[in-house]
């Protein structure tokens, strides 16, 4: 009967030992609601800016063809997600794959990349280094 009784001790324990090293290593995961989208990844804010890029301007979630779950930026999926990014094919360019943090609105991914990194709909800026990334979340030719 003895041990029955520190079974459920030992467990609580390991348990909380785990999370305070998981945090430790990889930085807060947050799940964040924004304008009517979660939005995953590390120390995320309320217009998407994340611990890996968070000037005024990084307000844009990427949706990942991979997960169909919004992120704040590749390296959030790289922590986050499933590990293994696939681009949005070509043919699906027409789909809802970037959020714009200042006002919630959704484009397609050829909008974004025809947008000159501003927000159809609220005119904010968005970071225009994020289109030198283009290619790690949609399947466009590299610095193009
Ligand atoms: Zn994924
Ligand atoms: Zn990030
Ligand atoms: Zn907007």
């Amino acid at each position: 009967m003895h041990h029955n009784v520190l079974n459920p001790l030992k467990f609580t324990l390991f348990v909380h030992i785990h999370i305070l090293a998981y945090n430790k290593e990889k930085g807060v995961e947050s799940l964040v609601y924004i304008h009517g989208q979660n939005v995953l990844g590390i120390q995320v804010d309320s217009e998407t800016r994340c611990a890996h890029y968070h000037k005024e301007i990084d307000r844009i979630a990427i949706k990942f063809y991979c997960c169909n779950q919004y992120f704040p930026c590749y390296e959030c999926h790289a922590q986050c997600g499933c590990g293994q990014p696939k681009p949005w094919p070509k043919n699906t360019f027409d789909q809802k794959a970037v959020l714009c943090g200042g006002c919630g609105h959704e484009l397609t991914v050829a909008q974004y990349l025809n947008c000159q990194s501003n927000c159809p709909n609220c005119h904010r800026t968005f970071n225009a280094g994020c289109n030198l990334h283009a290619h790690l979340y949609f399947e466009t030719e590299k610095g193009s």
